[in-house]
């Protein structure tokens, strides 16, 4: 059976609590009918009424966790925290977290756990920098990512898991991959998932992220081994998320 696309909007540090039950009412006016999922990141502090607000028409998560499930971690929000408010998800690893907030491999792994754990789907980050994709070797590397990301974790878990490849030299930059570029990645991981975890692979999701919008949705959908999008600046414009979850629509109609 054909995975279902999964269209994710990560909002990153934009919105009050106020401004994002704006954004969510919004999106949920613009929205098509689909049979796709789409998800929504707001920030922490809108969560529980982004939560509310969506029902069950939307999957929300957080942007962020912390592996521990409480202690002396000042300033952190531990997943016990975003699961009683509702969020089902969380974002692990993105390149903005790897790049300013120390973000390591084997943070990722520990948080990538903790959320499995605690009965969140934690969306695996992984990407290459701009001198990393024209050194060469990028294909190996994101596999040794990806394989970091997911040191110790059995099949049995796998299944539970969503990975985003964002090439970081596409992230909030305007360019985007081509749909052949994001491709060769999407299906290199695919082939690993398999080798790692065998059938229990099928069901995990591999979304492209890196300025996708309303023009290049369609193309990237389309792609085999790309299950989706992980979008950051126009998930801010409900018309033009809503437009590519319309995109979605049509590449994957049944
Ligand atoms: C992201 O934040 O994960 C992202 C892909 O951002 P943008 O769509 O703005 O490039």
């Amino acid at each position: 059976m054909p995975r279902t696309k999964l269209l994710a909007g990560n909002w990153k540090m934009n919105k009050t609590p106020q401004e994002a039950l704006a954004l969510v009412q919004g999106l949920l006016e613009a929205l098509p009918e689909t049979r796709h999922t789409v998800a929504v990141f707001p920030p922490y502090l809108a969560l529980e009424r982004v939560v509310d607000a969506v029902g069950d028409r939307l999957l929300v998560g957080a942007q962020n966790c912390h592996f521990e499930a409480q202690g002396a971690f000042t300033g952190e929000v531990s997943l016990p925290m975003l699961s009683e408010v509702g969020a089902r998800a969380v974002l692990v690893g993105h390149s903005e977290r790897r790049q300013f907030f120390g973000e390591t491999d084997e943070s990722v792994n520990k948080k990538t756990k903790a959320a499995l754990a605690a009965g969140l789907i934690p969306f695996v980050c992984i990407g290459e920098t701009l001198p990393e994709r024209r050194q060469g070797g990028y294909l190996a590397l994101l596999e040794r990512q990806l394989r970091a990301a997911l040191d110790g974790l059995p099949a049995a878990a796998a299944g539970g898991i969503v990975v985003a490849y964002e090439p970081v030299w596409a992230i909030g930059t305007g360019v985007t991959a081509t749909d052949g570029e994001a491709e060769e990645v999407c299906a290199l991981l695919r082939a690993l998932l398999g080798r790692l975890y065998g059938e229990a692979a099928a069901g995990i999701r591999i979304l492209y992220g890196g300025s996708m919008n309303a023009q290049n949705a369609a193309g990237l959908l389309a792609s085999p081994s790309i299950d989706g999008g992980l979008i950051g600046g126009a998930s801010l414009k409900p018309q033009a998320f809503a437009a590519i979850v319309a995109a979605a629509n049509e590449v994957a109609a049944d």
